[in-house]
């Protein structure tokens, strides 16, 4: 009995300290000889190395200049690119079943399946907003936080205030009501009080809805969203303002709002507007993907990989055109008018004075989903004119801001080691932030085959 005990005690004790060798965060570990691209827009440090301990960043610079800790295990990056995890401000998480869509998913395995499918493609910080309920949505950051859930992009979301009735586009809102994710409101005061609530819960961005889809939907109105952006203000939140036409995108502006969400596509911005913009610098999601043909129709394996050959299949075989759900028919009549148009507002935007940052609405449809959406996003912003050093602020150290999450964005010292390894140099192409060689959370590495194979294993099983 007493051999017995103490075999016991070795073999468990054995996998132990097998498990804490290939796990152990607080190992110190130096990544060497690789190209940094540190993601303030600074210039890349060619042959630079940088130290993770305790998963995060201790040292960074030119190989030569960083001191390598005794005892540290090495990962020689020569030849790659390192590069920051990206961060997207706006999807929409959880409804996305890609046999099906709506509430009936949203369960805390799905929110999670999203978030690793975000953090397959090198979004290491997701923020879904307006249409995430909000008490499961902190349950769900209380249990990633205290790492109950395996590794995945970091979870962010912020509630939606929209008119009864109003807020959410057709398809959204099926899954936002059901789960009553968006607080209505049609006056000032009872706005105001949904605020202080959301403060009271640490809440610290509110989504609005300004828009009344073509005459068919309540718009919320001056007085509401006045008051609203006055409330969120006195406590230090920030407010995301959905508007897409150019007097909308105006108002909300000059009453204050933070983040605009979209880039307005039927009409040329004015003068007035740009002055509007020189004054304010809103930060701003551009979310062009949404209204793009999706790449599901080009046979593009880094799109498809993730994606049930069913659903690939389905896309690629609707040919009619679909409103807000994909299909691989002839290009649109209006596509080339509506492109002139993006690259003008872009440009534009941009010249103002305009923050632009990393945001797709990802997760309302299986074509434009969690992950690839940002690499088309990003790819987007150079084909209009950025350069993709500028594009990659745009998705790392600036979402981090106005995310206000201090421990990632960039590759510098104290920040979580949150970063992607790429094959190939984003600068001189940037669809080389498609060329993922392995993705890291907290120094640790994701082990993206075996999501892969989750998500094969699901899809057999359907
Ligand atoms: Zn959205």
């Amino acid at each position: 009995m007493p051999r017995m005990t103490m075999l016991a005690c070795c073999v468990v004790a054995g996998s132990i300290a097998v498990y804490s060798q290939s796990r152990d965060p607080a190992a110190t570990v130096v990544y060497e000889g690789g190209r940094l691209i540190i993601g303030d827009g600074s210039a890349p440090i060619e042959g630079g190395s940088f130290v993770v301990q305790n998963g995060r960043i201790t040292a960074v610079g030119r190989k030569d200049a960083v001191t390598v800790p005794a005892g540290a295990a090495r990962v020689d990056l020569t030849g790659k690119t390192v590069m920051p995890g990206m961060i997207d401000v706006h999807v929409h998480i959880g409804y996305e079943g890609y046999t099906s869509w709506g509430a009936e998913n949203y369960a805390p395995q799905n929110v999670l399946d999203h978030l690793q499918r975000e953090a397959f493609y090198g979004v290491v910080a997701t923020q879904s907003v307006g249409s995430s309920p909000t008490d499961p949505s902190i349950q769900f950051q209380r249990d990633q936080a205290a790492g109950k859930f395996p590794p995945a992009s970091r979870f962010l979301f912020m509630p939606g205030m929209a008119p009864p009735n109003g807020g959410p586009d057709a398809v959204l809102l099926k899954g936002t009501t059901t789960l009553h994710a968006v607080n209505e409101v049609s006056a000032a005061e009872p706005a105001r009080a949904a605020v202080r609530a959301m403060a009271e819960k640490n809440i610290k961005s509110v989504k609005i809805w300004v828009d009344d889809r073509r005459g068919t939907y309540p718009k919320m109105t001056p007085e509401v969203y006045t008051a609203i952006i006055d409330e969120a203000h006195t406590h230090r939140m920030m407010v995301h303002a959905h508007a897409t036409t150019l007097p909308d995108q105006k108002a909300v502006v000059r009453a204050g709002v933070d983040v605009l969400v979209h880039t307005v596509q039927s009409e040329k911005l004015d003068d007035e507007y740009l002055a509007i913009l020189r004054d304010k610098k809103p930060y701003w999601t551009t979310v062009i993907g949404l209204g793009d043909r999706t790449e599901v129709c080009d046979n593009d394996s880094f799109v498809d990989q993730a994606l049930p050959a069913k659903v690939v299949a389905t896309i690629r075989a609707t040919v009619e055109p679909r409103p807000l759900a994909p299909s691989c028919g002839p290009r649109s009549p209006n596509a080339a008018t509506r492109e002139e148009m993006l690259a003008y507002n872009f440009q534009k935007m941009i010249a103002a004075g305009a923050r632009l940052v990393l945001g797709t609405d990802a997760g309302i449809h299986a074509g434009y989903t969690f992950g690839s959406a940002d690499h088309h996003e990003i790819a987007r912003w150079v084909q209009l004119g950025l350069t993709p050093a500028d594009a990659i602020v745009a998705a790392t150290e600036r979402p981090a801001e106005v995310m206000g999450i201090a421990d990632l964005g960039t590759l510098a010292v104290g920040k979580s080691a949150d970063f992607v390894v790429l094959n190939a140099n984003p600068l001189d192409n940037i669809r080389n932030t498609r060329q993922i060689a392995s993705v890291y959370l907290r120094g640790a590495r994701l082990d993206r085959d075996a999501l892969l194979a989750k998500w094969k294993k699901t899809e057999m099983s359907q």
